[in-house]
């Protein structure tokens, strides 16, 4: 059986819990993502809407994408403000999950599931891939 993994804002007014794997992990240094974080880069689960459960307030923003004009609506905590991840114009019926706000955020890491380290364009020059790993300047094109 497909394992559960919960997670949620620091007060817990906000909670979710994802069934199974994520699709893919981004590791996300656009400058949209650092806006967002307040950090380097984002760590990004890619979940398909019906893996996903989420409970209590939700307060939503949506924002535009400097390099498509698309749509992203950030989801937060009202009471806290922590921002769980955001759904995606660009990817109807998925979401992006916070690395950081598992409960067990380690579940998430290189050994279990391919990273993909993207906008590397707009990183911080100390914040790059480690030795060996690819990046891409833009997005992964498959
Ligand atoms: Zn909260
Ligand atoms: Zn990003």
């Amino acid at each position: 059986m497909a394992q559960v993994h919960e997670g949620g804002c620091l007060c817990g007014a906000l909670r979710y819990a994802v069934t199974g794997d994520p699709l893919r992990i981004s590791v996300c240094h656009c400058t949209w993502c650092q806006r967002r974080t307040g950090s380097a880069f984002s760590v990004e689960a890619l979940f398909a809407d019906e893996q996903v459960t989420i409970t209590g307030a939700r307060g939503r923003y949506r924002s535009h994408s400097d390099e498509s004009g698309r749509w992203l609506d950030l989801e937060f905590c009202p009471t806290c403000g922590v921002n769980i991840g955001f759904t995606l114009e660009k990817l109807p019926g998925h979401r992006m999950i916070d690395s950081g706000t598992f409960d067990d955020p380690g579940w998430i890491s290189p050994e279990r599931f391919e990273f993909r380290y993207v906008y590397l364009r707009s990183s911080q020059c100390w914040s790059r891939p480690p030795e060996g790993v690819e990046g891409f300047d833009t997005s992964v094109r498959t």
